[in-house]
């Protein structure tokens, strides 16, 4: 029987990877299943961030170059330490911007049509703020939507990889793809599409925003392009933190698409000459100054990280979201719930996907309960057991509430439209 508290409570004090809980600010009595969408603060991401509060007071411009966390180099030093997260070398690494800027900074960069290949190839299915970009950057350069290339679904939940590489033709000249689906949560196989790619001469860059922090990556390996994300989702960074970019090694020296003082070579910066010499590394592809408090959280939020490791982060969040399909498939029996993640471990990110008709106002009740899920529309409900800090009778108390929501139908009491944030 895995559906009781006693079982749940066996697998916490048992499981070989123990959480990193008392870490983290975590608010009792809640139920805290969004960290995909919005990550809890850690004691320590609390402290990085004051710390450089601390140095804007203390050292007010010489902050730029003194105390431990000089802002000049600041970008760097954190990119450096995602190097495991994703598989890159410290220089194919720095955090700025955001990822829809981060894309645009990209693109503009990396898509250069040319006689044949003027198309971009996307998909159906990815976030609405990337497709936006792509359309944004083909008008820039004279090209209408009929040049966006956009994969479609045979499911509506996931994509298959044999479809993409076939719309992979010769007009296409740049593939843009999510590393996982941000609604089922299904794991492309990025090794393979850049293996595919490259084969027909397209240059291929990944959004990590869901992949990153909750599945391992070997970017520099693989042979990645280029890659792009945020870091407020399961890497931790609070609302709004910086984003971060990749550009394989083979791409150093070239020219970025929007260029800007702090894309300089760091030595070469302050010489305020009108001639831009880009950094020989991904630190080109900054436009200007680092918000330095955007990224101050991330100092102690990558810490703690590293700490557990992205391969045993993975192996303890499977484990978790094995759990929760458990307590779908043995405990909403009967209730209207669809599972719409891939099963297998290969294929499934750090969330799962349920889609049930009021899912809307289901979230609802859920909240009222003091369980966070992630509503999406239309009727998608996510749920993200988080390695770092959610717990196995998390899950087990969660799908018990729902349990009693179903039963005494709860959430008919609600309207089943969506919140403005959902
Ligand atoms: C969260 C997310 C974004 C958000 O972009 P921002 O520029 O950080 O607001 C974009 N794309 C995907 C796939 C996401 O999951």
């Amino acid at each position: 029987m895995t559906n009781n508290l006693a079982y749940a409570k066996q697998l916490d004090a048992t499981y070989e990877i123990p959480s990193m809980r008392d870490e983290f600010c975590v608010t009792e009595g809640r139920i805290y299943f969004d960290g995909n969408s919005l990550g809890l603060m850690s004691k320590r991401a609390e402290q990085t961030l004051l710390d450089l509060k601390d140095s804007w007071q203390n050292y007010g411009i010489d902050g730029w170059t003194q105390g431990e966390n000089a802002w000049y180099f600041l970008a760097e030093k954190i990119g450096a330490q995602m190097t495991e997260i994703v598989g890159a070398k410290k220089e194919e690494l720095i955090v700025t911007g955001s990822t829809t800027v981060n894309l645009h900074q990209l693109v503009a960069t990396f898509y250069k049509p040319e006689g044949k290949r003027t198309k971009i190839l996307a998909d159906a299915l990815n976030f609405p703020s990337d497709i936006y970009a792509l359309k944004a950057q083909l008008a820039l350069k004279g090209y209408d939507e009929t040049h966006l290339v956009q994969v479609s679904s045979k499911d509506g939940q996931t994509l298959d990889e044999n479809d993409i590489i076939a719309a992979m033709t010769e007009d296409i000249a740049l593939i843009v793809l999510p590393g996982v689906l941000y609604r089922s949560g299904q794991i492309l196989d990025m090794a393979r599409l850049t293996k595919a790619a490259h084969e027909r001469g397209i240059v291929i860059g990944f959004d990590l925003c869901h992949s990153v922090g909750s599945v391992p990556h070997a970017l520099r390996e693989w042979g990645v392009d280029f890659a792009f994300w945020c870091t407020y989702k399961h890497l931790n960074g609070g609302p709004g933190s910086s984003g971060a970019l990749f550009v394989h090694e083979k791409h150093f020296g070239m020219k970025p698409g929007l260029a800007g003082w702090f894309g300089s070579d760091k030595e070469k910066q302050f010489t305020m000459s009108h001639t831009f010499e880009p950094a020989f590394e991904a630190g080109a592809f900054q436009i200007g100054t680092p918000n330095v408090f955007s990224m101050a959280p991330l100092l102690g939020a990558l810490e703690l990280f590293n700490q557990m490791g992205i391969e045993k982060v993975r192996q303890r969040s499977l484990a978790l979201s094995d759990y929760m399909l458990q307590c779908v498939e043995e405990m909403l029996d009967g209730y209207g719930f669809t599972i719409c993640n891939p099963m297998d471990h290969q294929r499934r990110g750090g969330h799962i996907y349920l889609e049930h008709e009021d899912a809307a106002r289901i979230c609802k009740a859920l909240k009222e309960r003091h369980v966070i899920p992630d509503f999406r529309a239309p009727k998608g409900v996510r749920l993200a057991a988080v390695a770092m800090y959610n717990t196995f009778e998390e899950v087990y108390q969660c799908f018990a509430i729902l349990r009693e929501i179903m039963e005494t139908k709860a959430y008919e009491k609600f309207s089943n439209e969506r919140e403005i944030v959902a």
